[in-house]
């Protein structure tokens, strides 16, 4: 089966969905714009390249060696700029049916971080000291525990085994209309649209142990 092309997954709610926090042309531009670049760009790279037609997402990310050199870097960074934005996009919600995280991911954050106030200090820190452009996650380690951490640019937490639960996008064109520099601003917003029963059904595979799973949009 060819996943190439790869096409551009639509939002899951309309560009106004997330106001307050989000305004509908920073949305309509970071997906119709930069996410889409990111799609025509891989499309671009692997186009000459049909034995890696067959790859998914995943696979470029978690097995980057088996991509010829020449377009190692292309076909990384762009399908991680794929992979990072589904997964951004898909992690909001413009009604949240809950405030904290829920299930199986609560006892996990709660085992880990003690409290969820501590987790998001954690995490709203890691996204805060990214050096410029990159994205800060919550992931599962291969021994189910979970970890954040932030990543440069489109690197995922896939290429250092580590299986992404949900990302808040840090690079200034995610906030930069609506709140300028102000990252931790824009976080705050950030943490009102977290979709935590998304986040716990993307978690949950992850409790019998390392089983990275392709996504399917
Ligand atoms: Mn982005």
């Amino acid at each position: 089966m060819n996943h190439y092309p790869f096409s551009l997954a639509p939002l899951p709610y309309t560009c106004d969905a997330l106001v307050p926090y989000l305004d509908p042309e920073t949305v309509t531009i970071h997906h119709d714009r930069h996410q889409a670049a990111y799609v025509k760009n891989l499309n671009k790279a692997l186009e000459n390249c049909p034995q890696l037609h067959c790859r998914t997402l995943e696979q470029f990310l978690l097995y980057p060696g088996m991509i010829p050199a020449p377009i190692r870097t292309a076909v990384c960074r762009n399908a991680g700029g794929v992979y990072s934005h589904e997964l951004y996009f898909d992690g909001m919600t413009g009604c949240p049916k809950s405030a904290a995280p829920i299930g199986r991911l609560a006892q996990a954050i709660d085992r880990c971080y003690g409290s969820f106030e501590r987790f998001r200090d954690v995490f709203t820190q890691t996204a805060l000291s990214q050096f410029g452009s990159g994205w800060a996650w919550l992931a599962v380690c291969p021994d189910g525990g979970i970890c954040v951490l932030s990543t440069p640019n489109q690197e995922t937490p896939l290429s250092r085994g580590l299986r992404p639960v949900l990302c808040a996008d840090v690079w200034e064109h995610a906030y930069y209309l609506g709140y300028q520099n102000r990252r931790e601003a824009y976080l705050d917003g950030w943490w009102q649209l977290v979709d935590w029963e998304f986040a716990e059904e993307n978690f949950l595979p992850c409790c019998g142990g390392f089983a990275p799973r392709p996504r399917s949009l």
